[in-house]
């Protein structure tokens, strides 16, 4: 076997493998996206938490404040019920209002900020069936996974022994440019050259459609040498139809 010819055999390995690896690998997805959301929903869990703990602390100060005011309300009015002096009962009124006015801005504060917290616990309790919601398809998702990772598993390590096989006898450097082709553009890493015109001897590249050069086809139809279009990289074959039916053409 020429290069091409057993790169082309690898190239078919590798494409069964794709195609085994591809549903495994939508599943793959789906239950990564599962984990990613669940993610999400603890991220924006853990900032609520967090809101809810300052407002429990700025609520609680609030209370205590509020209760402070109370007492010195209280310590005004025993001043005011002691006192006998018109005089000082009204400085002492005064005080006392004063303080009422900042005690009720206190409370109000205090309800308010209760309030939100109680929304925000709400949303909190949200979070939690979310999170059930999300896990119970997280939970499929896995299952989904492993089953079709099961189903596989055979065939793919068959597929893998065979990938192996067809390595071997490969030279170093074609391989390499293949599998570099073959991460970078997958299913197009090798292409069939098609024939456009028997009688101009015009062929072109499977994959991108450029005209190949006479030299080219030449090479890929007598000595099966590793030819890559010139535009778009790719490796390029001969098909066994196509290349039967040049076959008289290349005795002459
Ligand atoms: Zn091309």
């Amino acid at each position: 076997m020429n290069v091409t010819a057993k790169l082309l055999a690898l190239f078919n390995v590798e494409k069964q493998i794709r195609g085994l690896k591809g549903r495994l690998t939508a599943a793959e997805r789906f239950l990564a996206e599962q984990d990613k959301q669940l993610g999400l929903i603890d991220a924006q869990k853990a900032a609520v938490d967090q809101q809810v703990k300052q407002l429990t602390v700025a609520q609680r100060n609030s209370e205590a404040e509020a209760q402070k005011h109370s007492t010195r309300m209280a310590t005004i009015k025993t001043q005011m019920e002691s006192t006998t002096k018109s005089k000082d009962y009204t400085a002492l009124l005064t005080e006392h209002n004063t303080i009422k006015l900042e005690k009720d801005k206190f409370e109000t504060q205090a309800l308010e900020t209760m309030t939100k917290i109680e929304e925000l616990n709400k949303q909190v309790a949200e979070f939690a069936n979310k999170r059930a919601e999300r896990e119970k398809v997280r939970g499929v998702a896995l299952a989904d996974r492993d089953a079709k990772a099961k189903e596989i598993e055979g065939r793919l390590a068959e597929l893998t022994a065979e990938r192996n096989n067809a390595k071997t006898g490969v030279a170093a450097e074609a391989l390499s440019t293949f599998e570099k082709l073959l991460a970078v553009r997958g299913e197009e890493a090798m292409a069939p050259i098609e024939e456009l015109d028997r009688k101009h001897y015009e062929f072109t590249c499977g994959s991108c459609q450029r005209t190949l050069t006479m030299d080219g086809v030449n090479a890929l139809l007598s000595t099966g040498r590793l030819t890559r279009c010139t535009n778009c990289g790719c490796i390029l074959y001969v098909e066994k139809e196509l290349a039967e039916s040049m076959a008289p053409a290349g005795k002459k």
